[in-house]
């Protein structure tokens, strides 16, 4: 991508503190935006990564106002009356003349952040849908993200964040994912069957992502995907960098217990090393370019 194109205009409205089932607390950012009418998140790992459009003051309002929308620094407690600065911590925020958010204390901006944008998926994450590995991917980049280290893996320490945008079935929506698994259970693979329903195979649009990141405050990106589309898609220079690509390795290659086992996932994810350039190096039985062809006129005579 390149600053040329003009992202689309993201506001964060509220943001609160969850506690997890998982241990580390995190931020839910939820965001508007002039593109549709959706409302897409930002799961942030971290109280020092802060919203741009969230923070800024607003013109007449009050320090309880700031508080109910999120616009806080630090953690809320019982009687606590001022959203800028937080007494306990000793922390304080800084504004411009303009009402602008300074960012150059006590915040995590410029630093390297493990980042995921992750698109909805109702069947993976709340069906226990094991067609793909989008539930999987998901829990693992929380834990990455809570981690120091797993493996290889230098993890995000306690920081990070989680982009999720709501674009069900690589942007077709959930009723035409359902479409697209019966026309898999009939032969297609994940990508001919978005044709055959005149979709384009992949429909997603991660310009939201970039726009929130940056409205984060997140320059530099080490970012958890396989897809080398993603990582280009991550880049606007000169405000977005992808400094680091983090494999995401499926649960189930290198245990036997953990991860998604069903014939379903096999497919899925050889379709995303042939079909879309996914890069995972595991001895995935792939088809042969005769094979692949094959398939394809097999699928095709489904119509
Ligand atoms: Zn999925």
């Amino acid at each position: 991508m390149t600053a040329s194109e003009t992202l689309p205009k993201v506001i964060c409205v509220a943001r609160a503190r969850i506690p997890t089932t998982q241990g580390p607390e995190i931020f839910l950012h939820l965001y508007a935006n002039d593109k549709d009418n959706k409302e897409h998140l930002a799961i942030v790992f971290g109280e020092d990564i802060r919203s741009r459009t969230l923070f800024k003051q607003r013109s007449g309002e009050s320090q309880q106002e700031r508080m109910i929308r999120g616009a806080y620094v630090g953690k809320l407690f019982p009687g606590r009356t001022v959203a800028d600065r937080d007494e306990r911590a000793g922390i304080e925020l800084k504004f411009s003349n303009d009402g602008e958010l300074i960012t150059d204390e006590h915040t995590w901006h410029d630093q390297d952040t493990l980042v995921r944008i992750h698109s909805e998926c109702y069947t993976g994450e709340t069906a226990w849908s094991a067609r793909c590995d989008c539930g999987e991917q998901f829990d693992r980049a929380g834990k990455l993200m809570a981690l120091d280290r797993e493996g290889d893996i230098k993890g995000g320490s306690g920081k990070g964040v989680i982009v999720y945008l709501r674009q069900e079935g690589r942007g077709i929506g959930l009723g035409e994912k359902l479409k697209a698994y019966n026309l898999q259970d009939l032969g297609a693979d994940t990508v001919q069957a978005n044709l055959m329903l005149k979709h384009p195979a992949d429909g997603r649009d991660f310009s939201l992502g970039r726009a929130i990141l940056i409205d984060l405050g997140i320059e530099k990106v080490r970012l958890l995907t396989n897809n080398p589309d993603k990582v280009e898609q991550v880049e606007y220079p000169p405000f977005l960098h992808c400094v680091e690509r983090v494999p995401m390795v499926p649960l189930s290659w290198t245990s036997e217990e953990e991860g998604i086992h069903s014939t379903e996932i096999e497919g899925y994810l050889r379709t995303k090393v042939e079909r879309m350039g996914h890069l995972l190096q595991k001895p995935l039985q792939l088809h042969t370019a005769d094979e692949v062809t094959k398939t394809s006129i097999t699928t095709r005579s489904i119509l």
